[in-house]
């Protein structure tokens, strides 16, 4: 990532480690197809092979239970299929991916902080005796709310549901154990914490169903055909090896939240009630549409997110906030700020400053800009 601009939005995408990026290089100049029997197939089956030890190194899984696919989104699209139950609950704050996976989900409410309603997961798991899924995230994308997954495996399996995991936003940020979690499918992508975009997994724990609906070659021990990106796994692999290296602590956000609120005592902290990521901060600036944050801070050479925003570039209302009970106009004023591995002190210091100038502008309220440095 050039040094020109801060770059704020991890949670989006995380820059390239840069062992990453040689790993990557590497397997792109040995090239190979890893399902040829030669020495070149060889070497490339050897890397993915690695990689698979590596990435599931880092969830508590056997190699032999992760499956690379495309991403997150391909990884939450599978496992809401593969595993074959026709009844899904999911929580209200799911990534879409996972909300437009599959129709006529039942979707489980969360509380004010965006936790998921344990109680009401267990009323409706016990109104039908048809087989559920039950899928619920690790890490909220928007406000970084860590769900009480152990729980939610508690009442799912004891009412015979499987559960799904994405933890597309916790893996690489805060430690996450497959079969410590007791969870049969966790969603990973490599993007979100150091790695590239285009690669991600699926992880299952040994004995769970799945049934891939994709039609090809027998890869991924016939859990997702298709030749394997090869340099994508490797850079997975080594994202994961790399992936506790320099991260950003809970103080630097406290710190960030307690300097933002200082500024604006009215601005509010999304999920500030639940233990959250370490690195991500939903923050609202009081009367001003995120979207007017978002230009205001880019002009500033800041680089931040507002609410889901964008998957198509355009800012949109977040459904999030929403189900958290926020109203329509506040949840517009919601800022999302992630930190990753690059991230250091003196780019939050930025961020605070040109909030700081920004609330000032369009408030026109007087406090003294020297309380900026
Ligand atoms: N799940 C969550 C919680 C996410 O934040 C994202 C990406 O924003 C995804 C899934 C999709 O991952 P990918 O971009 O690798 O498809």
């Amino acid at each position: 990532m050039p040094a020109a601009y801060t770059y704020l939005d991890h949670n989006a995408t995380s820059p390239i480690r840069p062992a990453v990026f040689d790993a990557m290089v590497e397997a792109l100049q040995a090239g190979g197809n890893p399902s040829s029997v030669h020495r070149a197939g060889r070497s490339a089956r050897a890397r993915v092979d690695a990689a698979r030890r590596q990435v599931a190194a880092l969830v508590g899984a056997l190699p032999a239970e992760v499956a690379f696919t495309s991403g997150g989104t391909e990884a939450n699209n599978s496992a809401l299929v593969g595993a074959g139950r026709k009844r899904l609950l999911v929580s209200a704050v799911e990534h879409d991916s996972v909300l437009k996976a599959a129709r006529g989900m039942e979707i489980v409410p969360v509380d004010g902080n965006g936790l998921v309603d344990l109680g009401v997961l267990e009323k409706s798991l016990a109104a039908s005796a048809e087989p559920a899924l039950v899928s619920v995230m690790f890490a909220n994308n928007e406000t970084g709310v860590l769900q009480p997954i152990a729980d939610v495996v508690r009442v799912a399996h004891a009412a015979g549901a499987l559960v799904h995991c994405d933890a597309v936003q916790g893996a690489g940020k805060v430690p996450i154990d497959l079969h410590g979690l007791g969870v049969d499918y966790l969603s990973l992508s490599a993007h979100k914490f150091g790695g590239p975009t285009g690669v991600g997994a699926l992880a299952m724990r040994s004995g769970a169903p799945f049934a891939s609906d994709r039609l090809g070659g027998g890869q991924e021990a016939n859990r997702r055909a298709g030749t394997e990106n090869v340099a994508g796994i490797a850079g997975f692999g080594a994202a994961a090896v790399a992936a506790g290296d320099g991260l950003a602590t809970a103080e630097w956000r406290d710190g960030l939240e307690a300097a933002l609120i200082e500024v604006a005592p009215a601005a509010r902290v999304y999920g500030a009630g639940a233990s959250r990521l370490p690195n991500t901060t939903c923050i609202s600036m009081p009367g001003v549409r995120a979207e007017t944050q978002v230009m205001a801070l880019d002009l500033a050479g800041i680089c931040v997110s507002a609410g889901a925003a964008c998957s198509s570039g355009k800012v949109t209302r977040s459904a999030v906030l929403l189900a958290m009970g926020v109203g329509s106009a506040e949840a517009e004023t919601a800022l999302r700020i992630s930190f990753g591995w690059s991230t250091v002190l003196e780019d939050i210091e930025r961020l605070i400053a040109a909030w700081r100038d920004l609330y000032i502008r369009v408030t026109h309220s007087d406090i003294p800009r020297a309380r900026a440095a």
